[in-house]
C-alpha cells in the first residue's frame, strides 16, 4: 500500500503528459479513515470513467446489528449508497473542468427498489463503495491539479459525511432497518397464509407519470376489501392491515381507466423491496411472481410449448418449438413455459399486453373454426390445472374477456380507484368451459454450448450486446434499471465462458449461476473493470428470460 505523498508526487509527475501516463496510478494508497484503491484508469477522457474503490475502516462505526441480516444489510447499503449520492449532488455536478467526462463522479444509480448493488458493501470490518471518476484533461492531455482536487478533498470529505456515524444517520439507520424488518416479516407471512401477494391499507399505488416512478400525489389511497382484509402484527409498525391475495385465480375486472393494471403493475414490482416515502413499501409479492405477456419477433430454442401450440401449420414440432420470429400466441406460450422453468409460482397477466388468442377462444369462433384446426389451446382452458396440479397461481388482469369470471377463485373489480370484492356476483355469471390438464415436463431442452464473448455491453436499460449481437430486454417488465440491465449481460457472458458445457439446460444453468449469485452477492460475476457499468441484483426469472433471448445461443 502506497501513501498519500507518493500519490501526490506521482501526480505532480504525470501532469500536462499525455492522458495514457494516468494508469500509473493504479493501485492501493492509505488515507487513514480508508484506503483508496484506483482500480482501473480509462483508456481517454471520453471512454467509460475510471473506477475507483473507498475501502473505510468500520470498527467501532456502524454496528453490525444494523446488518446482521441480508435484508437489513441490503437496506443499509442502499441507504448508504442514496447518501453518497445526495453528497454528490449537493458539490457542482462536476468536480473538475476539462474535456470529455473529466470531473464526473457518479455511483450506480438508484430507483424505488431496494437492491444489491456492486456499489456498496458493508461488513463488520469496512465498508466499501465502488464509485466512478472521469479522470481530468484538457484536451489529452492529463490535469493533475484538477483530479487532486478530487482525490485529496471531495473523496475524504465524501468519506467523512457519508460513512462516519453520526446521530442523524443513527436514526436514519434505524428507521431504514426497521421498515427492512417489516418488509421481510410481510414477505415470510405470505406462505404461512397461503398469499400470492398483500396490498396494505393506505399504500399509494399509482405513479406521478408515465415516466417517472415517484408516487402520484393526490391519489385514492388503497384500502382492502373486508372480505378480503389480512391484519399482520409487524415487528416494527405493529398491526397493518390490507389485502391479501390467496393462492389461486385471482381475475381483476373493472372499466377502462379505473385502476387495474396499476394495481397489477404495484404487483408486479412488489417482488422488490421499495424505499420509504415510495407508496408501495408495504406491497409485497411472491418473490418468484413473473409478468407474462405477448412479445413478437422474440427468438425460441427448442421450447415445449405443445401445452398451448399442435398441429402448427408445415408441422413444425411444438414440442421442441424454435423460432428467429415468434408470433403473439407462440412469443407468450414460450414466456409462460420459461416462467414455470424458473420455478414461477405466480403469474401476472395483463389482457392488454397479452396475443387474444392465447389468452381466450369464444364459443361462436370455436364453431367456426373446429378444435383441431386451431393449434392453439388458449390459457384459460389450463389455468385452473395449473393452479390444481402444479400448484401456479394467476393473478390476471380482464376487462373485457368475460369468460375468466369462470374460472376465477376471486374477482376484484376497480371501481374509480377502490378495490371491491365481486367474487359472488361473478359466480352467478359463471358458465361451464372446456377444460385441460397440465402436466410438469422439461419444457426447456436447449443444451449450451460454450462461447467466448470479447465485449459485454449495455445499451440503456433494454438491450444488451454480446460481441454485437443484440438481446433484447424491452419486454421483461420487472426489470427496474440500468444496473440490472448490467448484471444480466456480466452473468450472460459467466454462463457462457464458464458453465456452458454442451449438456447443461437453460434451466440447469440459470440454477448454476443463481446459486452462485446468492451465495456470493452479485461483485463476485462482476468484471473487475465493471466495463458495462455497476451492477444490481437480479431474480433467476430474469436471468432465465435474457439467456433464452440470446440468438446465438
Ligand atoms: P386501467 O388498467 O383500468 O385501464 P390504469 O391502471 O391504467 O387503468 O389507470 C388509469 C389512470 O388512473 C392512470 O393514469 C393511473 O395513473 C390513474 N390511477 C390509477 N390508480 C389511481 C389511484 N388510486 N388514484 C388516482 N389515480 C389513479
Ligand atoms: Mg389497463
Amino acid at each position: 500500500m502506497k501513501s498519500q505523498a507518493e500519490l501526490q508526487s506521482k501526480l505532480r509527475e504525470i501532469d500536462h503528459k499525455g492522458y495514457k501516463a494516468y494508469k500509473v496510478l493504479e493501485g492501493e494508497y492509505d488515507f487513514g479513515a480508508y484506503r483508496l484503491w484506483i482500480d482501473h484508469v480509462q483508456g481517454d477522457p471520453f471512454a467509460s470513467p475510471s473506477r475507483v474503490r473507498i475501502v473505510y475502516r468500520n470498527q467501532g462505526n456502524i454496528p453490525a446489528s444494523y446488518f446482521e441480516s441480508r435484508h437489513r444489510r441490503i437496506a443499509v447499503e442502499d441507504y448508504l449508497l442514496r447518501s453518497l449520492h445526495r453528497f454528490l449532488r449537493n458539490g457542482e455536478g462536476r468536480a473538475a473542468k476539462g474535456s470529455g467526462k473529466s470531473g464526473l463522479v457518479t455511483a450506480c444509480r438508484t430507483g424505488q427498489e431496494v437492491l444489491e448493488t456492486t456499489a456498496m458493501h458493508i461488513g463488520k470490518d469496512v465498508i466499501e463503495a465502488r464509485i466512478e471518476v472521469g479522470f481530468p484533461a484538457f484536451g489529452r492531455t492529463i490535469a493533475a491539479g484538477e483530479l487532486a482536487q478530487i482525490l485529496f478533498h471531495l473523496l475524504p470529505d465524501l468519506a467523512q459525511q457519508v460513512f462516519k456515524l453520526n446521530p442523524r444517520m443513527k436514526q436514519d439507520l434505524d428507521k431504514v432497518t426497521a421498515l427492512a424488518d417489516d418488509q421481510q416479516f410481510i414477505r415470510e407471512a405470505l406462505p404461512a397464509r397461503d398469499l400470492a401477494a398483500f396490498v396494505a391499507d393506505g399504500s399509494i399505488l399509482p405513479r406521478e407519470s408515465g415516466v417517472s416512478q415517484r408516487p402520484m400525489r393526490n391519489a385514492v389511497v388503497f384500502k382492502s376489501p373486508e372480505s378480503l382484509a389480512v391484519t399482520l402484527d409487524l415487528p416494527h409498525r405493529g398491526q397493518v392491515r390490507g389485502m391479501g391475495i390467496r393462492h389461486g385465480i385471482t381475475v381483476i375486472a373493472g372499466g377502462g381507466f379505473h385502476g387495474k393494471s396499476t394495481l397489477l403493475k404495484a404487483l408486479e414490482r412488489g417482488v422488490y423491496n421499495h424505499i420509504s416515502g415510495d407508496g408501495r413499501e408495504l406491497v409485497i409479492t411472491d418473490e418468484s411472481a413473473f409478468k407474462l405477456r405477448a412479445e413478437e419477433h422474440r427468438c425460441i430454442h427448442e421450447t415445449d410449448i405443445s401445452m398451448f401450440i399442435n398441429n402448427l401449420p408445415m408441422k413444425s414440432d411444438t414440442t421442441r418449438f424454435q423460432t428467429e420470429n415468434a408470433s403473439g400466441s407462440t412469443s407468450q406460450a414460450a414466456n409462460t413455459v420459461e416462467a414455470l422453468a424458473s420455478g414461477s409460482t405466480v403469474l401476472l397477466i395483463d389482457e392488454d399486453t397479452s396475443a387474444t388468442n392465447f389468452m381466450v377462444r369464444d364459443g361462436r369462433m370455436a364453431q367456426l373454426v373446429s378444435d383441431e384446426k386451431e393449434p392453439i389451446t388458449p390459457f384459460i382452458r389450463k389455468i385452473r390445472s395449473l393452479y390444481r396440479d402444479l400448484g401456479i397461481s394467476t393473478i390476471l388482469v380482464a376487462g373485457s374477456s368475460g369468460d375468466y369470471l369462470s374460472v376465477a377463485d376471486t374477482v376484484l373489480q376497480m371501481d374509480c380507484y377502490e378495490t371491491r370484492d365481486v367474487t359472488a356476483r361473478a359466480k352467478e355469471l359463471a358458465v361451464e368451459l372446456t377444460e385441460e390438464t397440465v402436466k410438469k415436463t422439461d419444457w426447456l431442452k436447449k443444451t449450451v454450448r460454450t462461447k467466448r464473448i470479447e465485449k459485454a455491453k449495455v445499451h440503456g436499460w433494454d438491450t444488451i450486446s454480446l460481441d454485437k449481437n443484440e438481446i433484447d430486454l424491452r419486454y421483461l417488465e420487472q426489470i427496474v434499471g440500468e444496473s440490472q440491465t448490467a448484471a444480466l449481460a456480466y452473468i450472460s457472458q459467466y454462463v457462457l465462458e464458464r458453465l456452458a458445457n454442451g449438456k447443461k439446460t437453460l434451466p440447469q444453468l440459470t440454477e448454476e449461476v443463481f446459486a452462485r449469485l446468492e451465495k456470493e452477492g452479485i461483485l463476485a460475476l462482476t468484471p473487475k473493470n465493471y466495463g458495462a457499468g455497476p451492477a444490481a441484483y437480479v431474480r433467476r426469472q430474469e436471468i432465465l428470460a435474457c439467456l433464452a433471448r440470446y440468438r446465438m445461443l
